[in-house]
């Protein structure tokens, strides 16, 4: 049985501002669901009604077999932690992590147990006596992490909390953070437009677009197989290439070239292409080539290079990935696309067709 369990939630705040539109989905105990999106389409919202802080419009918030919509946010027993961090600043880390167990009226020394417990596992024990002010951001969101965890809730929600961090700092507080909830075992429900955390802390991802979700899978699937032009353009860096081409029966025009489309079933007159720039590889010979491109553009990003080509015979741009130890400066190459890595959608829908 499902732990939480959404059903066809929608809020509306007016006729014309509906963030979440109609958002169905279970997490279990020991998943760890990541809503992923762009800026604005509903993601805290969505945590903000599972959480109990907005009523929904429609729609049912489940833990077990019990409807939450009439439970006040602290009779949820949900713990939530946000990008803000949220503590008391006149707190010590040690007195910001008890707070809801001095409301429980819990004993002191059980308070204690949990608190250097917490703190142990977010490596904070040598701070407990400081206050938020002498904290720096990534302990600040450790101490908000702890909080979180000595609630022992049934439920944790996360809206965008390593935001506020240095890139460093968030891929160690990550790393951290997934051993953290899986050692927890309950479900999490966690909001971010990064699609790098999505994909390396969740079990599942649900994308989401304007209030409704476009793909909810592993994220290996949603990397893979991405249900719509809108999944293919969001994850993935560098982004897929995605090229509008002529077809004529089971076949698409890309430059000179043609590619064949039977194992899809549909007649376009127009089809859209996605490839990765990492399956895009050099050709040994002009012969061997899917397309033959000329190099106008290098950016160097480490161990290869993106390198931006202008197809021959057309004005069709695009972007593969190559070894960063080659001259690839105003050359004219062949390149490969395997076709098993190449992502046909829908023109006018967007829908995946392969
Ligand atoms: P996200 O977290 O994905 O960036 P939000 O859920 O915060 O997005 O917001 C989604 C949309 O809902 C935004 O356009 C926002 O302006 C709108 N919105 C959020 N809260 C309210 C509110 N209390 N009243 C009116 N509109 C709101
Ligand atoms: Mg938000």
């Amino acid at each position: 049985m499902a732990k939480l369990k959404l059903q066809n939630l929608q809020k509306k705040y007016r006729p014309d501002v509906i963030p979440v539109k109609d958002i169905s989905l279970e997490v279990n105990d020991g998943e760890f669901l990541t809503l992923l999106g762009p800026s604005g389409c509903g993601k805290s919202t969505l945590l903000r009604l599972i959480a109990g802080l907005e009523p929904p419009t429609k729609g049912q918030v489940m833990l077990g077999n019990e409807n939450l919509n009439q439970a006040a946010p602290g009779d949820r027993n949900m713990a939530m932690v946000f990008q803000s961090y949220a503590l008391y600043p006149h707190m010590t880390a040690a007195e910001n992590i008890a707070t809801a167990l001095k409301l429980r009226k819990m004993p002191q020394a059980e308070i204690d147990r949990r608190v250097n417990e917490a703190a142990h596992k977010l490596e904070l024990t040598s701070l407990l006596n400081r206050k938020p002010g002498q904290m720096s951001g990534g302990q600040r969101q450790r101490v908000a992490l702890a909080r979180a965890l000595v609630r022992d809730p049934e439920v944790f929600l996360l809206d965008e909390p390593l935001s506020n961090l240095d890139a460093l700092l968030r891929e160690q507080v990550r790393a951290q953070m997934k051993q953290l909830f899986k050692d927890q075992n309950k479900p999490v429900v966690y909001v971010t437009h990064d699609q790098t955390e999505a994909m390396t802390l969740s079990t599942k991802v649900a994308v989401l677009n304007q209030g409704l979700i476009q793909q909810l899978d592993p994220p290996s699937r949603i990397y893979s197989h991405p249900a719509n032009e809108f999944v293919a353009s969001f994850v993935g860096s560098p982004q897929m290439n995605l090229l509008t081409l002529k077809c004529d029966g089971n076949r698409a025009f890309l430059g000179k070239h043609q590619l064949e489309l039977s194992p899809i079933a549909t007649n376009p007159s127009q089809i859209l292409l996605g490839i990765r720039p990492e399956d895009i590889s050099l050709a040994s010979s002009e012969e061997e080539a899917t397309i033959v491109g000329q190099v106008y553009l290098v950016e160097q990003l480490g161990k290869d290079n993106l390198v931006s080509v202008k197809l021959e015979g057309s004005q069709t741009t695009l972007r593969a990935l190559l070894p960063s130890d080659r001259q690839w400066e105003n050359k004219t190459i062949p390149l490969a696309i395997k076709p098993d890595k190449i992502h046909w959608f829908d023109i006018q829908t967007g829908d995946r067709l392969n």
